[in-house]
């Protein structure tokens, strides 16, 4: 006798559900790839975020609880107006953003995809329907770590809360590692009253989100980008374990690939970085104010007409974009310096250090804007090598990236901290406004070296000011 899907109680809306699972994984994988590179990215997140729409709408529709029911159907004017409010707010705030805030931005939704990654676990721990208690409680605390973390790293970037850099932070975040492990283990090995158990969740919730604060509170400086960005892969996996919760494949996959991604650039950053993953958790390293300032010498500047000399009778131009270069949204008067020396036989490349600016690939992104080629974007690896036989190297609205101590100053927040070696090229020029120091706080060695000369203004305004001088001669 033939079993059809029928007699197995499978519906064609349930085979057309795990269709749209498998497509919205293909749009996921496909949308990563796209987004590896700046030309393609946002083509990239455009599949990402159809992938995503597709699952969401036929989980809505189609998907059935144990029971039968299409839940996603009681609770329909919940959701559409949940999904109204999020949609609008989530479209102005991404529209109203500017650029240089975008990591605040990046954590501020990471900590809402947290908190609702650990609101499901928190619902469903006390559902006498759900037989997976562990995956729940690892949810709970991963989503809570990840959200309360992620709104202080969103307050720290925002310039809204400052750093606590005490020592006794380490050992009180040790401390609440093992509360949480042990009140774990309680929770699982013992059976409670359901009203115990509803204790016992929120007193899981709240010692996570103490730990969430105090984790983030102690790093600062260079750790930061680190930090970020295992937030973001924290927040993937406690959407996988919700995701296991409801047994939704498309959120488990969309879990495990933001959990992956995150995980892998976590530790591309902190090889870029030079700390270990195991000193960013502990939440130690990284200060943003503990620099030593030391008697530096001299500092020379330059004025516009020498530095365009210097330029224009120079073979090779490598270019250090930083921060300051965002800041000033000076990325098209820069194109143009590029394009002017180039008409005039001079090679120019960009060098880019994998944290310059505030968040992964800001520097990229902000090139590709200004239709810089990528073939012109050297990595920080890369370009090292040439930096001796480089005839001047220009530092635009760049610090910590290039600041020497991180090969001279044992006591430096970056030392250790691979750089642009802009100081062994024949030249350097820093363009900067003034003194300031960059994102870890710290003085920088490479303005007071014989070879560099500062030339001091806001970086839009100089570039096109160089431009025109350049033009002149
Ligand atoms: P920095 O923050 O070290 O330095 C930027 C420099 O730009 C400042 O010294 C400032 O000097 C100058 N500046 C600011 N505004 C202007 C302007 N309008 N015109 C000209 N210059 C200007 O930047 P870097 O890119 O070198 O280093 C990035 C730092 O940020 C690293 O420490 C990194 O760890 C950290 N970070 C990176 C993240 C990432 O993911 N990439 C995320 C978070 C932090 P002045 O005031 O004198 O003009």
């Amino acid at each position: 006798m033939n079993t059809t899907l029928q007699d197995l109680g499978i519906t064609a809306g349930d085979v057309f559900l795990e269709i749209s699972y498998l497509l919205a994984a293909v749009f996921f994988v496909i949308g990563l790839k796209l987004m590896s590179h700046p030309e393609s990215a946002r083509k990239g997140n455009f599949y990402a975020a159809g992938g995503m729409g597709l699952a969401m709408v036929t989980t809505l529709f189609l998907h059935r609880d144990a029971s039968g029911a299409h839940i996603g159907m009681i609770n329909i004017v919940v959701i559409v107006v949940a999904i109204a409010v999020g949609g609008i707010f989530g479209t102005i705030v991404a529209r109203r953003v500017k650029m240089t805030a975008m990591p605040q931005l990046v954590s501020f939704f990471n900590a809402t995809g947290g908190a609702a990654s650990a609101l499901v676990a928190l619902m469903e721990y006390s559902n006498p329907d759900n037989t997976s208690a562990l995956v729940t409680l690892l949810g709970l605390i991963i989503g809570t770590i990840a959200f309360s973390g992620s709104m202080i790293a969103y307050g720290k970037l925002d310039g809204k809360i400052g750093d606590i850099f005490a020592g006794w932070v380490k050992y009180f975040n040790l401390l609440m590692i093992g509360i949480i492990v042990a009140l774990t283990v309680y929770m699982l090995a013992f059976d409670h009253s359901p009203e115990m158990q509803t204790t016992l969740s929120y007193i899981l919730l709240t010692l996570a989100l103490i730990y969430g604060i105090m984790f983030v509170m102690p790093i600062g400086g260079a750790d930061m980008p680190v930090v970020i960005s295992l937030l973001n892969s924290l927040t993937g996996i406690a959407a996988a374990m919700a995701g296991f919760i409801y047994g939704n494949q498309a959120m488990i996959l969309g879990g495990i690939f933001v959990g992956s991604a995150g995980s892998i650039l976590t530790l591309l950053m902190c090889k870029a970085m030079n700390r270990s993953l195991i000193n960013v958790i502990v939440g130690s390293f990284g200060g943003g104010g503990a620099g030593v300032d030391k008697e530096q010498g001299n500092i020379k500047e330059i004025t516009l007409s020498d530095a365009a000399v210097l330029l224009s009778y120079s073979q090779k131009v490598v270019i250090v974009p930083g921060y300051g270069l965002a800041v000033a949204q000076a990325q098209h008067a820069c194109n143009d310096l590029v394009k002017l020396l180039e008409s005039k036989g001079v090679e120019v490349k960009f060098a880019i250090h994998p944290v310059a600016g505030r968040m992964p690939g800001h520097m990229n992104v902000l090139l590709a804007e200004a239709d810089v080629p990528y073939t012109k974007l050297v990595e920080m690896d890369n370009i090292n090598p040439d930096m001796p036989n480089t005839d001047v190297t220009v530092v635009i609205g760049a610090n910590d990236v290039v600041n020497p101590a991180s090969y001279d100053d044992p006591s430096s927040p970056i030392y250790g901290m691979p750089i642009i070696n802009a100081h062994e090229s024949k030249n350097i020029i820093v363009m900067k406004r003034g003194m300031g120091k960059g994102y870890a706080g710290i003085e920088n060695f490479l303005f007071f070296n014989e070879k560099t000369r500062m030339l001091f203004g806001h970086a839009k305004d100089t570039l096109q000011a160089l431009v025109g001088e350049i033009k002149e001669l």
